[in-house]
């Protein structure tokens, strides 16, 4: 379903991603694992088409996306790619519901429509009564479980996160990881998670291994 092949990436003399191979099939939770600058957050954002690989290609769903335009790339993306990133990046002056019906709207999706799944997204995470709130008015796990509502607003191929539950304690992390698998029971969602949680890598369906721009083991 997703799959990257030979991907090179340098910034300037540093050569960050030495020729990736990877596979991920539909429905799978798979963490990319590894030390600080091992590349994990570059090659999260080359599959997410947020970052422009030097060579090599990425295919979703068939797709090949090197070949499209800047607009097309951004469309495709809009529609079918969620991004959780470690810091919520709600916008504050939102409340939780437009926070989530926003990836929706930039799509031309019909407001009402929007609200009526950005609504079911936020019941699913447990968040009904929270749906009028702001960021400010929320807690750490609630404001990421918003972001992972946004991320899902346009049932996109595959969620990319990266750190998702780096900020959070630890029972708000746990909380999170096992959304994570109860989004993939109900609604088959791939996930693709860089992560330094080894208790988050422990649980995935894989494991992916990176060391110095390379993949030393799945
Ligand atoms: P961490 O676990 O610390 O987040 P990582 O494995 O995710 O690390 P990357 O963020 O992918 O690593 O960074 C890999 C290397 O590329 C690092 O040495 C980093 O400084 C460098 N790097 C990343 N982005 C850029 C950029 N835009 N310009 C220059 N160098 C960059």
């Amino acid at each position: 379903m997703i799959k990257a092949e030979k991907i090179y990436k340098s910034f300037g003399p540093l050569q960050v991603l030495k020729g990736i191979d990877l596979e991920v099939r539909k429905g799978e939770i798979v963490s990319i694992v590894g030390p600080s600058g091992a590349g994990k957050t570059t090659l999260l954002m080359i599959m997410g088409t947020l970052e422009k690989a030097d060579s090599g290609r990425i295919y979703i769903d068939n797709h090949e996306l090197s070949s499209l335009s800047e607009k097309k790339l951004s469309d495709f993306r809009n529609r079918n790619i969620g991004f959780v990133f470690q810091f919520h990046q709600l916008l504050p002056e939102f409340t939780a519901l437009e926070n989530v019906m926003i990836p929706a709207l930039i799509g031309h999706a019909k407001h009402v429509e929007a609200e009526a799944r950005a609504k079911d997204l936020l019941c699913m995470m447990g968040l009904s009564e929270r749906i009028t709130h702001k960021p400010a008015e929320l807690s750490g796990g609630e404001k990421q479980r918003v972001a992972v509502a946004r991320a899902l607003i346009n049932d996109p191929l595959v969620v990319f996160a990266d750190e998702p539950s780096g900020s959070l304690d630890s029972d708000n992390k746990e909380e999170l990881h096992k959304l994570f698998f109860e989004l993939r029971d109900k609604l088959n969602q791939t996930f693709i998670i860089v992560t330094h949680d080894e208790q988050l890598a422990s649980i995935t369906d894989r494991t992916i291994h990176m060391i110095d721009g390379q993949i030393v083991d799945q």
